[in-house]
């Protein structure tokens, strides 16, 4: 490897399902960068020696996908949102330090911003569906934008209980069956369940009492369009998808390793819409 090249990575296992090299190395061609950007697929027991070699290996930086990034959030100095959400995806050295940060959080804000723009405006009160590791970075996204209440519901209800003890009196985990009604008071709906994924069931709810003005985001993106997003556009709501938020996520890492804050442009999308298409074909799951 050249010395000279800066370079960063994604590090997963697998790691040959993530979008990050078509996201990074699209603005690296973009802004004429000497540069690079590589998958390394690195099993659990070698994660730990990676990380520590990672500048001697040549790398600024590195994204981390499953199942590594509780391990990097443990060997990096996190900022509030790593910590926060529980989890690391995004690494950075600063003066011969390795900082860390979770970029889903703005992943998701700046995709709600730039798909709707004054959401919050709508959304004093939002329901949140699933309780895993986006959950987490939704809902601290949500929080830092002055979200008042938080409604999660979650097919295991122990798990957002356990939401609200991390996250404070914002987050009301409510049962499944209370669903028609704290929509009826919701301006954001947000699935960040894997469900309506290719391979996995359908998230099958009514859209109905959502108020007119409501917003509704999904974090899945292969499908891109949805059942949920194509059922709130039927309705006339306002969508935000799961490949906006994709690509806004990607942003922070290229400017902390490269120094230029990319633009999500339209011409990015329709390249990482082809790629997701192209491996739909034989693709079950989706990471980073
Ligand atoms: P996770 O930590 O594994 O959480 C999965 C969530 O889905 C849990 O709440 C789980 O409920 C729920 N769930 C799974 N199967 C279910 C079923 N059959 N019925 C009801 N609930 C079910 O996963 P994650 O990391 O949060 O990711 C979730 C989704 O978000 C994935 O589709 C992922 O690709 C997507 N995502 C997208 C982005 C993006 O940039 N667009 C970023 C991160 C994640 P239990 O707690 O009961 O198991």
């Amino acid at each position: 490897m050249s010395q000279s090249v800066r370079a960063a990575c994604v590090v997963g296992w697998p790691v040959k399902h993530s979008r990050s090299p078509v996201i990074h190395g699209h603005w690296i061609k973009q802004y004429k960068l000497d540069a690079a950007y590589r998958r390394e697929e690195i099993a659990p027991e070698a994660f730990a020696g990676f990380v520590e070699q990672l500048s001697a290996r040549g790398y600024v930086g590195a994204n981390i996908t499953i199942p590594h990034k509780e391990a990097a959030l443990a060997m990096s100095e996190p900022d509030g949102r790593a910590r926060a959400v529980g989890a690391a995806n995004t690494l950075w050295y600063d003066n011969g330090r390795l900082f860390s940060t979770n970029t889903d959080v703005e992943g998701f804000t700046a995709n709600l911003d730039a798909s709707v723009p004054g959401w919050e405006q709508r959304a004093d009160e939002a329901v949140v569906l699933g309780a895993g590791g986006s959950a987490r970075a939704v809902i601290y996204g949500l929080i830092e934008r002055g979200v008042g209440k938080i409604n999660v519901i979650n097919r295991t209800p122990e798990r957002a209980e356990a939401l609200q003890a991390r996250f404070g009196a914002a987050v009301h985990p409510v049962h499944a069956s209370a669903l028609p009604h704290v929509l009826a008071r919701s301006g954001l709906l947000v699935n960040t369940t894997s469900l309506g994924m290719t391979g996995q069931p359908p998230l099958d709810i009514a859209l109905d009492p959502l108020p007119r003005h409501a917003v509704v985001a999904d974090l899945v993106y292969a499908p891109l369009h949805t059942l949920l997003l194509v059922a709130a556009r039927n309705r006339g709501l306002a969508t935000a998808d799961g490949l906006g938020m994709l690509l806004h996520q990607a942003v922070r890492g290229f400017q902390l390793w490269f120094g230029i804050r990319p633009d999500v442009t339209d011409e990015l999308r329709a390249l990482v819409e082809d790629d997701l298409r192209k491996a739909q074909t034989s693709e079950t799951d989706c990471v980073k």
